[in-house]
């Protein structure tokens, strides 16, 4: 990702911390033929393949070599496990230390790869937006360490970004027509957002895709204030913004979401999520644990073996293309967020 250097807001070289990261693989999904109208084409942005094995690595790159440029010894951050991976990497590689928040819930392995980079493990009884809090409150006391914390460090949006300038360069300046992206944060959608802005704004491309917000059941504020007066799970994104929905079930707090790695409430940047889906004529989908399961089926029965919050995008698409919406001939664009030995589930 680095190709990209003079868009990221690190002054000097020196303080570079990187394993050669990004430049991930964007593949075609000609195996999704069956679900598609016309000439849709799907595309696959493979960010599993990241040195801690999700697309965090985008950002912590970024964010820890500001770390780095400004001195900063010991970082704080609070995660549902990836971003936490990824912090504790790229701070051990900049000899930076680390204490990484996490909600008691969190996938083993992500616990065992955070201890195994050396980093400190704060364990927070309850669920993530308790480990919010409690981070929060950690910063109240006096003398604080640095808040290396994904969703609200700019220079974490400065490295996701760099997933809309690959997308754009791999498919020849030529950019897809919409891009699903999961999101609870919104740390890829906003990343991608400014992205595909600042190539706008170069004249790089002519216009920003639609961005398409993928929520898994029960965690779905986006959605709330992108359609308010919808009140039920919208499997195709096939109701406009405002349009009530029919036979919409209410929604249920799902306590043990398959999709741990989303599982937000109260995102900070909510407005900026909003704006992302909104200003690029874009729409919120939901999915269900049960469609989280079949595309982990399909996928790996494909040989991809990607951990269920990755499969929230793809479920998306596929919901959208079952629906009675596509508009056929569109070059889609969605992302594998991370690996599947992050949180095997075996069926
Ligand atoms: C972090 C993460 C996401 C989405 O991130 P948000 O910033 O919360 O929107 C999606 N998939 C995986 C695997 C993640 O780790």
């Amino acid at each position: 990702m680095w190709r990209y250097r003079e868009a990221f807001p690190i002054n000097d070289d020196a303080p570079i911390i990187s394993f050669q990261e990004g430049f991930t693989p964007l593949i075609p999904f000609p195996q999704l033929t069956r679900f598609m109208t016309g000439d849709t084409k799907v595309y696959i942005k493979q960010d599993h393949l990241f040195q801690t094995g999700s697309y965090k690595d985008r950002g912590a790159a970024v964010m820890i070599s500001k770390c780095a440029e400004t001195g900063i010894k010991s970082v704080v951050e609070d995660s549902s496990g990836n971003a936490g991976c990824a912090v504790a990497a790229y701070s051990a590689a900049a000899g930076i230390t680390s204490r990484i928040f996490l909600p008691s819930s969190t996938p083993e392995a992500k616990l065992a790869q955070i201890a195994s980079y050396g980093a400190r493990i704060v364990m927070i009884p309850g669920n993530r937006d308790n480990t919010s809090q409690a981070i929060l409150e950690e910063l109240e006391q006096p003398d604080p360490p640095y808040y290396a914390g994904h969703a609200y460090n700019p220079f974490f949006f400065h490295g996701t970004k760099s997933f809309a300038f690959e997308v754009c360069e791999q498919l020849e300046w030529d950019p897809p027509d919409a891009v699903f992206i999961p999101a609870g944060n919104g740390t890829l959608l906003i990343g991608a957002y400014l992205g595909f802005q600042e190539l706008q704004e170069k004249g790089a491309i002519p216009t920003v895709p639609r961005l398409v917000a993928v929520q898994c059941q029960g965690y779905t504020p986006l959605r709330e204030i992108v359609w308010p007066e919808a009140t039920g799970p919208v499997r195709g994104g096939e109701a406009p913004p405002g349009e009530e929905e029919a036979d919409a079930p209410p929604q249920e707090k799902n306590l043990h979401p398959l999709a741990d790695g989303i599982a937000i409430s109260n995102p900070v940047r909510l407005h900026e999520m909003r704006d992302a889906v909104l200003n690029t004529g874009g729409t919120v989908i939901i999915v269900t644990d049960e469609q989280i399961r079949a595309v982990l089926e399909q996928t790996g029965r494909l040989g991809f073996f990607i951990e269920p919050t990755a499969a929230v995008g793809l479920a998306g698409v596929l919901s959208y293309l079952g629906s009675a919406a596509p508009a056929g001939q569109e070059r889609i664009v969605t992302v594998f967020t991370g690996h599947g030995l992050k949180n095997p589930v075996r069926k």
